[in-house]
C-alpha cells in the first residue's frame, strides 16, 4: 500500500470539502435553523438522485450504501422501545458495512454475485431482528461495556464498541484508498465520517438525518465526479485524454510551449510481439511522461502520440527537460511481463527464466512555443508537429524545435 502524492487531491475533494461544509453549516445555529425545514425534502431529492445515478451509471456500491444509509436513517428516527438497541447496533453495523461495500467490485446488482450480496445484508437484518427479540438486554449490556483501556475513549460520548467499529472501518477504508486512490474510494471515507456524526447525534438524542443526507450527498457527488473524470481520462494509460487537452488549451495564458511526443517504430512492437505488448509499451511510456519535469503536463493525444503542455515556460528551458526525458527513456530497459506470469505473487517465486522480454524504446519529440508567428494553441501544436516530423526524418530518438 502506498499513498502517491497525487492521491491527496481525490481524498480531499469532494468528500473532505463536503464534510467541512457539513460541520460549518450544521454547527452554526442560524444556518442549521435555516435549512432544518428543508431537510426532509433534501433527503428525498438526494435519495432519488443517488438511486438514479447508481442505476444509470451502474454503480452498485452507491446503491448498496444508499439502501444501508436510508435504512439506518429510518430506524434511528423510529420512536420505539427498540431505540437503544437500534442505535447501538447501527453504530457498529453501519461503519463496518460501509467499509465492506467499498471493497465490492462493480459487478451488477442482479447477477449471482449481486444477489448474494443482497442476501448478506438481509441475513444481517434477520440476525439483528432475532437478537432483539431473544437477547435484547444482553446485547445492549454487552455493547455498552467499557473495554478500551485508554481514558481518552471516555471523552467521546459513544460506547467503546461503536468507537472500535468506526476505528476498524476507517482502517479498512484507508487501506482500500491506499490500494485504489480514486475519488469514489476517498468519498467512502468521508461518507463514513458523516455517518459517525449521524450516530453520535442519535446518542445525544438529536436528529441524525442531516448527517445521513450529507453522507449520501458525498457518495452521490463522488459518483458524478468520478464519472466526469473518467470521461476526461484515457483508459489505457491513465493520462488525461484528448478531451482534457482541448480544455487545457482553452485555459493557456500568453506564454507556453507544447511538445508532441511520438514513439519510434511503434508499429514494430505490435507486429513483433502483438497488440497487448504494444499496449504495455504505451503504458510504460505514459508513466515516464506523467512525471516529466519542468512543469509539463502530459496528455495522450491519440495512438502512440502524446502532447505535453508547459505553461509559462520558454523554449530553451522546455527543450532541456524534454532532452532529459528522451534520454531517460532511451537508456531505460523495459521489462515485459511474460505471458505465463502469475497474477498473484507466488510464495516461492521461480528464478528468472530469461523469458521476460527486455525492450528498448525511443521517442521523437517536436516542440514549439507561442510566438507572434504561432499565436493560437492550434498553431503551436501544428508547429510542434512539424518539428516532430523533422525529428523523425533526422533519424528519430531526438528533440527538434
Ligand atoms: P514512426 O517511428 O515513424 O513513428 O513509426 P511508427 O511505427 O511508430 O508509426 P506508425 O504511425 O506507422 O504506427 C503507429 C502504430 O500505432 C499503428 C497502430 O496500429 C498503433 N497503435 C495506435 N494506437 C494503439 C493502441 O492503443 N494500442 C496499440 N497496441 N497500438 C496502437
Ligand atoms: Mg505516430
Ligand atoms: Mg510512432
Amino acid at each position: 500500500m502506498s499513498f502517491p502524492s497525487g492521491a491527496i487531491v481525490p481524498l480531499l475533494f469532494p468528500g473532505g470539502l463536503l464534510v467541512g461544509m457539513m460541520i460549518w453549516v450544521l454547527h452554526n445555529p442560524p444556518l442549521a435553523l435555516m435549512i432544518e425545514p428543508f431537510i426532509d425534502v433534501l433527503f428525498l431529492v438526494i435519495v432519488v438522485a443517488a438511486f438514479f445515478f447508481g442505476w444509470r451509471f451502474n454503480r452498485c456500491r452507491l446503491l448498496y450504501a444508499l439502501a444501508l444509509l436510508v435504512l439506518t436513517d429510518r430506524l434511528l428516527g423510529w420512536n420505539s422501545a427498540a431505540h437503544e438497541f437500534i442505535r447501538l447496533v447501527a453504530g457498529i453495523a453501519l461503519p463496518l458495512n460501509l467499509a465492506v461495500i467499498v471493497w465490492f467490485g462493480e459487478r451488477g446488482m442482479l447477477t449471482g454475485r449481486g444477489i448474494r450480496r443482497w442476501l448478506f445484508f438481509a441475513l444481517q437484518i434477520a440476525l439483528l431482528g432475532w437478537l432483539y427479540h431473544r437477547y435484547s438486554n444482553i446485547t445492549i449490556d454487552l455493547l455498552e461495556r467499557k473495554f478500551i483501556p485508554w481514558p481518552v475513549a471516555d471523552l467521546c460520548p459513544l460506547p467503546h464498541s461503536v468507537q472500535s467499529a468506526f476505528s476498524l472501518a476507517f482502517v479498512l477504508l484507508l487501506f482500500r484508498y491506499g490500494c485504489y486512490p480514486k475519488v469514489f474510494e476517498g468519498c467512502f471515507i468521508w461518507a463514513t465520517m458523516a455517518a459517525l456524526f449521524a450516530i453520535a447525534q442519535s446518542f445525544i438524542a438529536a436528529p441524525a438525518t442531516p448527517y445521513i443526507v450529507c453522507s449520501l450527498l458525498i457518495l452521490l457527488v463522488g459518483v458524478v465526479e468520478s464519472s466526469y473524470s473518467q470521461a476526461f481520462r484515457d483508459e489505457l494509460t491513465g493520462l488525461p485524454g484528448r478531451r482534457s487537452l482541448n480544455e487545457a488549451l482553452l485555459k493557456l495564458g500568453s506564454r507556453y510551449a507544447i511538445a508532441m511526443v511520438d514513439i519510434d517504430h511503434f508499429k514494430k512492437f505490435n507486429d513483433t510481439y502483438g497488440h497487448d505488448v504494444g499496449d504495455q509499451v504505451l503504458r510504460m511510456v505514459a508513466e515516464s511522461l506523467r512525471v516529466v519535469r519542468g512543469g509539463g503536463r502530459a496528455f495522450r493525444y491519440g495512438g502512440e502520440e502524446f502532447a505535453i503542455i508547459f505553461r509559462g515556460r520558454e523554449l530553451p528551458e522546455t527543450v532541456r527537460h524534454l532532452e532529459a526525458l528522451r534520454e531517460e527513456l532511451a537508456t531505460s530497459v523495459f521489462i515485459l511481463r511474460g505471458k505465463d506470469r502469475p497474477h498473484k505473487k507466488p510464495e516461492k517465486p521461480r528464478p528468472a527464466t530469461g523469458k521476460e522480454q527486455e525492450l528498448r524504446i525511443t521517442v521523437s519529440i517536436g516542440v514549439a512555443q507561442r510566438s507572434g508567428e504561432n499565436n493560437s494553441p492550434e498553431e503551436v501544436i501544428k508547429a510542434a508537429d512539424e518539428a516532430l516530423y523533422r525529428a523523425k526524418s533526422g533519424g528519430r530518438n531526438q528533440v527538434a524545435d
